[in-house]
């Protein structure tokens, strides 16, 4: 099929770049140049696991294509992807400025009939305003052309994307037209091949979906921090307990790691999100208020905790940072754990040396160039001349380090495991002052 898709972030690029290559011809439009410019070199501007080799290869063979002008991509498509951001509006709901400019360009240049697919993370109702929005530029224009709006989010993972987009958990496809649910279902057939993954339904319970998926995701970490902060005042061990509940079917162990908060592009901005929905319909999510609050306090926790081991006296300390992304295997920085932690640190006259195998470009383009900020070029350099190290990055690099030599190499040898990564004793054991998240002893 042509597929055309706008935006090539984290989400676009990788869904144009696996409908690729499952044999679709994809054109992806975005109105940075020069990132449309660098996908043309070949150069992928995000870190993703598998998808430089699935981008290369299909830009090489034609399958998949780069472009800033919407006329032509709107030209090729037969299926038109909304897949920009959604970011914070001011009050927390979500800016739909990109995509309503998207769905008012579709609108100026379609010339057939369209399927126009939102793949972004969009509040209930959004399908009828990108309906409306379109609709508005056909009546400018003068022609009566049809098209279908589909709702259709995305659920992949950073870091496990391409292989989430792939092999899909499911497809969600919201929408009442029998003509568009037919051409989706035969875009996604690929994808399907094991078993029908494909959950139909409407437009507003596919768009309500995906907040709810990722609000219960978050929820499952607050719950988890919530009980580490008991934990921690009561003795008990929060790993132990995460072992002990996890063990239940129907509970069960994914998602129940306590640590430093939940960042990301995501679940801060949709948790907000669903709130501000639920506010504007007259009802009040206490819940979902909690499990931000729950959030927000945890990601002070690491530097309440350091703070605390220097009796309140930072200033002037080097702490060694280990992790900057907001989860392994992903260069994304936003709203992580890391930046919360390190302005805190800067902000009481600290000084930080980071190492990230993958997000070190990517702090350097948020912070620039400054005095107390030294990105390393591995785990044990960010040692040198530091007095602690604090680990906020559960990267499987960092899991099974060498803790003699991190005591040898720290002015004042603690550990600050944001994470949970390591046994208490043995940290203790190798001479080093252990700190965690709800284990019973950072009191
Ligand atoms: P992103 O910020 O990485 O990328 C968005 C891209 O859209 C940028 O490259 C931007 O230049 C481009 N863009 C903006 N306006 C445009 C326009 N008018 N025409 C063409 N391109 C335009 O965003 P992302 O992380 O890929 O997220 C996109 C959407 O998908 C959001 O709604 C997000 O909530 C949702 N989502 C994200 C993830 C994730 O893990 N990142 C997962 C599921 C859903």
């Amino acid at each position: 099929m042509k597929v055309t898709i706008f935006g090539t972030g984290y989400v676009g690029l990788v869904t144009g770049a696996c409908l690729a290559e499952m044999g679709n011809h994809v054109v992806c439009v975005d109105i940075d140049a020069g990132k449309v410019e660098r996908l043309k070199k070949g150069e992928i501007p995000i870190y993703e696991p598998g998808l430089e080799p699935i981008v290369k290869r299909n830009h090489a063979s034609g399958q998949l294509d780069f472009t800033t002008d919407p006329a032509p991509g709107i030209a090729h498509g037969q299926v038109v992807f909304i897949a920009v951001g959604t970011p914070p509006d001011e009050d927390g709901s979500a800016d739909l400025k990109y995509v309503l400019s998207v769905a008012r360009t579709i609108g100026e240049h379609i010339d057939r009939y369209t399927v126009v697919v939102n793949k972004s993370t969009v509040p209930v109702g959004t399908a009828d305003r990108v309906r409306d929005a379109i609709a508005g530029e056909l009546a400018k224009r003068g022609v009566a052309i049809e098209f279908d709006v589909v709702s259709n989010p995305e659920f992949l993972k950073e870091g496990d994307a391409v292989e989430d987009c792939l092999r899909p958990d499911r497809i969600i496809i919201g929408s009442s037209s029998e003509r568009a649910i037919g051409v989706l279902r035969k875009l996604y057939a690929p994808f399907n091949r094991n078993h029908d993954r494909t959950v139909v339904m409407d437009e507003r319970s596919a768009e309500l979906t995906k907040y709810a998926a990722n609000a219960m995701l978050a929820t499952k970490i607050s719950f988890m921090n919530e009980i580490a902060n008991i934990a921690e005042r009561v003795g008990a061990d929060v790993e132990l307990v995460r072992q002990g509940i996890g063990s239940d079917p129907r509970i069960g162990y994914a998602f129940i790691y306590p640590g430093a908060g939940y960042g990301g592009s995501c679940f801060p901005k949709d948790v907000q999100a669903l709130e501000r929905t639920a506010r504007g319909v007259g009802y009040s999510a206490r819940l979902l208020g909690a499990v931000e609050s729950v959030n927000h306090d945890q990601k002070t926790k690491l530097f309440e905790l350091i703070q605390r081991h220097f009796g309140g006296q930072i200033a002037g300390k080097t702490i060694a940072l280990w992790g900057l992304a907001f989860k392994p295997n992903t260069d994304d920085m936003r709203e992580a754990s890391s930046r919360h932690l390190m302005e805190a640190l800067w902000k009481a006259g600290a000084k930080v040396r980071a190492f990230d195998p993958e997000a070190s470009h990517e702090t350097h383009r948020i912070y620039g160039d400054r005095d107390d900020l030294v990105l390393c070029e591995s785990a044990y350099q960010a040692l040198d001349g530091a007095d602690v190290l604090a680990i906020v990055t559960e990267w499987k690099a960092f899991r099974s380090p060498d803790f003699a030599r991190i005591r040898d190499m720290l002015a004042e040898p603690a550990v600050f495991d944001g994470r949970n990564l390591y046994d208490p004793v043995a940290v203790e054991e190798a001479g080093l002052a252990y700190y965690g998240i709800g284990r019973g002893r950072s009191l």
